[in-house]
């Protein structure tokens, strides 16, 4: 519980250069190469006040002359280190808030504007870790995207 106050705590307060310099950070210990690319496209998503589609991250950074296949490429490293995550039912990306905590990261989005937000839950995590071993299972990684109505949508 005192993990998950202090998590939501460091969620609210990160600023976009925080967080790149946390993944700055992150890569120089786990001796991984944040390229410039990688970079740009985690610049880029934060950025964005939205997940952002493939495409739009393409059509921004080929005017940098970024080749495609390095952009996937990058946007691939992002997700595997859990430094972005993709909303599987826009296929959108958007950047971790709170890098430096690696854990599942859930989603609520609002079924009628499709604004998204990070939330993340301990509770959630261990009841998803208690299903699985119910059922013979190991090491379990949970995509959640949870739809509802945002207070925005809600009190229209
Ligand atoms: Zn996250
Ligand atoms: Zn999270
Ligand atoms: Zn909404």
């Amino acid at each position: 519980m005192l993990y998950y106050s202090i998590f939501k705590f460091k969620q609210m307060s990160l600023s976009n250069s925080e967080i790149i310099d946390a993944v700055q950070q992150l890569c120089a210990r786990k001796k991984l190469r944040f390229t410039a690319v990688r970079n740009n496209v985690l610049r880029l998503l934060l950025a964005e006040k939205s997940p952002c589609k493939a495409y739009t991250l393409l059509a921004r950074l080929q005017s940098n002359k970024t080749q495609p296949t390095a952009i996937y490429r990058a946007l691939d490293f992002l997700l595997q280190h859990g430094f972005a995550h993709k909303i599987h039912s826009q296929n959108s990306y958007l950047a971790c808030r709170h890098p430096r905590l690696q854990h599942n990261c859930y989603f609520i989005i609002c079924r009628h504007c499709g604004c998204v937000q990070e939330c993340c839950n301990a509770n959630a995590t261990r009841a998803i870790a208690q299903t699985a071993k119910q059922n013979n299972f190991q090491a379990p990684q949970a995509f959640l995207e949870i739809l509802a109505d945002c207070k925005k949508c809600a009190s229209r």
